[in-house]
């Protein structure tokens, strides 16, 4: 099919990756066509070798988006190198700064194509965050706890600091956040003035619940990600939306 979108994966040798290359190998519109990983090993999935170097990669696969899953310290230059190369990027790798989006945003200016960013692409996770923020309306006092597998290399993770953010344009910061011994590592830290509690162990793969406490109540919004096919749909409908789009997309909740 000559309308295909030509689809490149980096760390495609990674957890995500490699669910990335078999969602994309059964989109009928889609047509994988690059693999970059740092440490390149065969993948069960696919023919294609996978390219230590992202750069050659993109210049040899021309793909039409580069979805990245590496690590937060390698996202940046990936997505500087993906901007150079014209290609579109759709990054799920966490740890994204406000200032790298700014420079994200420049980027995509002045290169003239979008990019989007989702620190989570579970459909179930986006709605978790939307009914996160109604209920932060009626019940201000709020904390979260994110849960993951004792392998993920930041804390806290994108989808709680990017909860926090939604939460904070419709709440009012409570007195909650200044109880007793506030100051206690104990207390989880405080981004977007919520209180953030992060575990990490293994078997987990990656779970938030958001609890709210009001007068003789709590209400608990909780999501859980069993498996790693849970944020595909959601990869699938970006790189779907990304070719037709020439802004800076952040939160999969803007295209839903
Ligand atoms: P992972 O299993 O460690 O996979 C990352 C892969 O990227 C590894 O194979 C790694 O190689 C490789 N890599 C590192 N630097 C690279 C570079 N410069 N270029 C190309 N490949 C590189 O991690 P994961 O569980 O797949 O998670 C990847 C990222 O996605 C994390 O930031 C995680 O938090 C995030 N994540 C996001 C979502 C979402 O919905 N947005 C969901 C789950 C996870 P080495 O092992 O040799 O370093």
């Amino acid at each position: 099919m000559s309308d295909q979108i030509k689809v490149a994966v980096s760390g495609a040798c990674g957890k995500m990756g490699r669910e990335v290359v078999k969602a994309v190998l059964g989109a009928e519109d889609m047509l994988l066509c690059g693999l970059c990983d740092v440490a390149p090993s065969p993948l069960p999935d696919t023919d294609l070798p996978v390219e230590a170097s992202l750069s050659d990669m993109l210049e040899k696969t021309r793909p039409d988006v580069l979805v990245d899953f590496t690590t937060p310290k390698a996202v940046m230059d990936n997505i500087r190198t993906t901007f150079a190369r014209k290609v579109r990027p759709v990054i799920g790798t966490t740890g994204i700064t406000p200032e790298n989006l700014e420079e994200i945003r420049e980027l995509s200016r002045s290169e003239g194509i979008g990019a989007l960013i989702a620190p989570n692409f579970a459909i179930g996770a986006v709605l978790m965050m939307k009914f996160a923020a109604e209920a932060a309306k009626h019940m201000p006092a709020v904390e979260i706890i994110e849960l993951h597998h004792d392998k993920k290399l930041d804390a806290p993770s994108g989808t709680a600091i990017k909860t926090a953010e939604m939460i904070s344009v419709v709440h009012t910061p409570h007195s909650a956040l200044r109880t007793p011994h506030s100051e206690s590592p104990a207390r989880g830290g405080e981004f977007s003035g919520i209180r953030i509690h992060s575990v990490r162990l293994p078997g987990l793969v990656a779970h938030q619940e958001v609890i709210f406490g009001g007068l003789g109540q709590t209400l608990t919004i909780r999501h859980d990600s069993m498996d790693r096919q849970s944020f595909m749909p959601g990869v699938l409908l970006a790189i779907r939306h990304v070719v037709k789009d020439n802004g800076v997309i952040y939160g999969l909740e803007k295209i839903l």
